[in-house]
C-alpha cells in the first residue's frame, strides 16, 4: 500500500489529470505531473511539473526517482516510456494494458480473442492493395488506428471506391469499421486495485454530437444492460490483467450490447460521478493506484452531464451566474485559455433527489447556455 504523503506520477497534463491531482490532494499525496506543454492545467494545479515529451527517457528517470508511482491520464503515452518506469516502480495500469488499449487493431483484436463483440472491422494500410471488401461492410467508418479522439481521425465511406483516397488522407494504418445503426451508447467506468478488488460506477448513457461526448445521464437506470455491461467489463479486466481504471464504452445494436473501446483512464462519461456518487472515478484511480479499499456505489444521485464546448464562447463569457443560480448545478470550468470550437473547455453536472428534477434543471440550463 502506499500511503499519504507518498508522491504520485502524472503522465499527462489534461483536465483528466487536473481532476486527479485534485482527489490525491485530498488524500493528502503530492503529484508530480510529467506533460511537454508548460502551460498544462494538471500541472497548474500539481506540486510539480517535469516539462518533456513523454519519451524524454531523462525526464522518465526524474519522474522515476521523484515519485512512488505513476499513472496516465490519456492513451498516448508511449506504451515504450511506461515499460521503462516499470522498471523503477509501480505502473499503473500496466505498459501491456495500455499498449492493447492505444491502437485500435489491438484492441479489436484483443476483444475479439477474448470472446468479446465488436463491430464487423478490418485493418487497412495506405499504399497497400486493397482486400477483397464484403459489401454489407458499408457505409463504414475508417478511423486511424492510433490517436484518435473526439470523432477526430475518422471519415464515413459510403463505398469501397472511396477508400483508396481516404486512405491516403489519413496516411496511417486505420481499422475500417461497419458504421452501425445504434440504439443508444453506454459507458461502464470500473477500477481495479493490485489486491483484486473491483469497484465500478454505475452504468451511464451518452450522447454524442459529432463525435464528441454532448451529454451522459448517469446512472443509465437500464439493469439488464448494466448487468451484462458488468460482466463484459470484468472479463474485460481479467483478460488483461488490469490494474487501474478503465472505462468500457458499448454500443447497443439489435439490443445486444457490443464493445466500441476501452480508455485506460477515467472517462468524461465519468465525470458526473465527482457530484452523484460517494467515491468519483479521480479518487478510484488513486486507490487503484495506491492499493486502498475500492468503495462500494451506493446511493448514486440521478444526474445529467452537460459538455462546455469552445464553441458556447463564441458570443462572449457565458452567463455562468445564471447557471449557478439554478439548484443541483455543479459548474465545472478547466481553466483553459483558448476556447477553440469543439475544444472540451468544462462540463456542468446537474444532480437532484429524482430524474424529473434534474430533467427540469437540465433544460433550463440548455437554454440559457444556448
Ligand atoms: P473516439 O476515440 O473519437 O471516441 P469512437 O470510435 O468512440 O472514437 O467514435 C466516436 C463516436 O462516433 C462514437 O461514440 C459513436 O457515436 C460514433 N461511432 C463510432 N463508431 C461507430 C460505428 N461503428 N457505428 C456507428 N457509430 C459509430
Ligand atoms: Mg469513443
Amino acid at each position: 500500500m502506499i500511503l499519504p504523503p507518498a508522491t504520485l506520477g502524472m503522465l499527462g497534463g489534461g483536465q483528466l489529470g487536473r481532476y486527479f491531482v485534485m482527489s490525491a490532494h485530498r488524500l493528502g499525496y503530492q503529484v508530480i505531473v510529467l506533460d511537454p506543454d508548460p502551460a498544462s492545467i494538471a500541472g497548474a494545479a500539481a506540486d510539480a511539473q517535469i516539462v518533456a515529451t513523454y519519451d524524454d527517457a531523462e525526464a522518465l528517470a526524474e519522474l522515476a526517482r521523484r515519485c512512488d508511482a505513476v499513472t496516465c491520464e490519456f492513451e498516448n503515452v508511449p506504451a515504450a516510456s511506461l515499460a521503462l518506469l516499470e522498471q523503477h516502480l509501480p505502473v499503473r495500469p500496466a505498459a501491456s494494458a495500455v499498449r492493447v488499449c492505444q491502437d485500435r487493431r489491438e484492441e479489436k483484436a484483443f476483444l475479439t480473442r477474448a470472446g468479446v463483440p465488436v463491430a464487423p472491422n478490418l485493418t487497412l494500410l495506405p499504399g497497400e492493395p486493397l482486400p477483397a471488401l464484403p459489401s454489407d461492410l458499408f457505409p463504414a467508418i475508417l478511423k486511424t488506428a492510433r490517436e484518435g479522439y473526439d470523432g477526430k481521425g475518422q471519415w464515413t465511406i459510403h463505398q469501397a471506391d472511396e477508400l483508396t483516397a481516404a486512405l491516403a488522407v489519413s496516411g496511417v494504418p486505420c481499422v475500417l469499421e461497419k458504421r452501425l445503426p445504434l440504439e443508444g451508447e453506454f459507458a461502464l467506468t470500473l477500477a481495479r486495485s493490485p489486491s483484486g478488488a473491483i469497484s465500478a460506477l454505475p452504468l451511464v448513457q451518452n450522447w454524442h454530437s459529432g463525435g464528441i461526448l454532448d451529454q451522459t445521464r448517469s446512472p443509465a437506470n437500464v439493469p439488464a444492460l448494466e448487468a451484462e455491461a458488468q460482466r463484459i467489463a470484468e472479463h474485460i479486466i481479467a483478460a488483461l490483467d488490469y490494474v487501474g481504471v478503465l472505462t468500457v464504452e458499448f454500443f447497443l445494436v439489435g439490443g445486444a450490447l457490443l464493445v466500441n473501446e476501452m480508455a485506460p483512464r477515467p472517462h468524461n462519461s465519468g465525470h458526473p460521478s465527482i457530484d452523484n456518487a460517494g467515491c468519483s472515478q479521480f479518487e478510484l484511480q488513486v486507490r487503484a493506484l495506491c492499493d486502498l479499499p475500492l468503495p462500494a456505489q451506493a446511493d448514486v444521485q440521478p444526474a445529467i452531464l452537460l459538455n462546455l464546448l469552445g464553441d458556447l464562447w463564441q458570443d462572449g463569457t457565458p452567463d455562468w451566474a445564471g447557471a449557478l443560480a439554478l439548484p443541483g448545478v455543479h459548474l465545472h470550468l478547466y481553466g483553459k485559455g483558448d476556447a477553440r470550437p469543439g475544444r472540451k473547455m468544462g462540463h456542468v453536472t446537474v444532480t437532484g433527489r429524482d430524474w424529473p428534477a434534474v430533467e427540469a434543471t437540465a433544460s433550463q440550463l440548455r437554454t440559457l447556455l444556448g
